[in-house]
């Protein structure tokens, strides 16, 4: 179903949970480690679509050393708010990330089932280095063993939308994170 009403679209976010600007500062920070810790090594930025979208183009612009970016996708949530565990890259980046350090920019990691699996197809093509910058963590949902190397929040177990997070393809576009409730 196509949503046009935005009364309806306005009544499903909760509460802001983390407003532009803490997202701002966050990220400003984040492109700073990533300056000091990339200096000189030759430094890929992955996405993970769609969720990342906006995290990356963020992060790019607050990286300051010489970086290029590359896209994948994997299918592992499908229209609803419940993780299906089913992992499939659907699209495949471009670069032989055998040159590269990787960082992969995530949006979020919640059972952690997604990112395991693609960190290990990852690694199985021999990254210069590989490690995982995810803008918000939920822990308490893990069902897997993974810790991503940086995180920008820690958030509790709730359902999010915004700064490119989506339920049916909605919310993306709202430039803070928030609470989604189905009224
Ligand atoms: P995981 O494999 O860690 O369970 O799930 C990762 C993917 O599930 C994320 O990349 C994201 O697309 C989706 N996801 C997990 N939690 C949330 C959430 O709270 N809100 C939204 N919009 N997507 C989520």
């Amino acid at each position: 179903m196509k949503m046009t009403d935005e009364k309806q679209f306005q009544s499903r976010i909760s509460r802001v949970l983390i407003t532009e600007q803490q997202i701002a500062e966050a990220v400003r920070a984040a492109g700073e480690r990533i300056d000091r810790e990339y200096k000189g090594k030759p430094l890929l930025l992955v996405s993970v679509l769609k969720g990342s979208y906006i995290f990356l183009a963020d992060i790019s612009r607050a990286v300051s050393i010489p970086c290029e970016v590359g896209f994948m996708a994997a299918k592992s949530y499908f229209d609803g708010t419940e993780s299906s565990g089913n992992v499939q890259i659907t699209l495949d980046l471009a670069q032989d990330i055998s040159e590269y350090h990787v960082l992969i920019i995530e949006d979020i990691v919640d059972t952690g089932r997604t990112l395991s699996e693609l960190v290990k197809m990852l690694k199985a093509r021999e990254p210069l280095s590989l490690k995982v910058l995810t803008l918000l963590d939920k822990p308490d949902r893990r069902v897997v063993e993974f810790k991503p190397d940086d995180a920008l929040f820690t958030i509790p177990d709730h359902f999010v939308i915004g700064y490119g997070l989506d339920c049916g393809e909605y919310y993306r576009n709202l430039p803070y994170i928030a609470e989604y409730s189905e009224d």
